[in-house]
């Protein structure tokens, strides 16, 4: 049996909100999926929020070519060292650009701050999104997982 996540995060990766800013999105949350965990995690480092088995492809925002996986795994490592102080990276195409803007294809992400909503069989709407983003005073996004 495999598990599907959702996590909500900001767009803003070093964003943290208040307690009360996620208690309030916590409870919003639970009215829209009553049945269902919900989990709000913070860390003192940005983490990758990886859409486990769905994530196969990553292009260069700039220029849509597809990206070489071994490239971005060095990289990766490289910037997991230092705990994402600094986004910035050069692709191999030539553009400056950073870890999370590339296009990951499923969306990936990365975070200080996640909710993560465990096998939800609850529908987020575009007006929910706006409302957590609202009350955590951020853009936000979504990332499925499918582990
Ligand atoms: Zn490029």
């Amino acid at each position: 049996m495999s598990d599907y996540y959702l996590y909500i995060i900001p767009e803003d990766p070093y964003y943290v909100p208040s307690e009360e800013q996620v208690a309030q999105t916590i409870s919003l949350l639970r009215e829209t999926c009553p049945e269902i965990e919900i989990e709000a995690t913070t860390t003192q480092e940005v983490r990758f929020i990886d859409p486990g088995s769905n994530l196969h492809t990553i292009y260069c925002p700039e220029c849509r070519r597809l990206l070489d996986i071994a490239w971005w795994q060095e990289v990766m490592r490289a910037k997991y060292a230092t705990g994402f102080v600094d986004m910035e990276v050069e692709t191999p195409c030539g553009h400056r650009t950073r870890l999370d803007r590339l296009e990951y294809a499923w969306p990936a992400g990365f975070a200080r701050f996640s909710i993560t909503l465990f096998n939800p069989d609850c529908e987020i709407s575009g007006q929910d999104i706006h409302r957590i983003s609202k009350l955590l005073g951020v853009d936000v996004k979504t990332i499925y997982a499918h582990y």
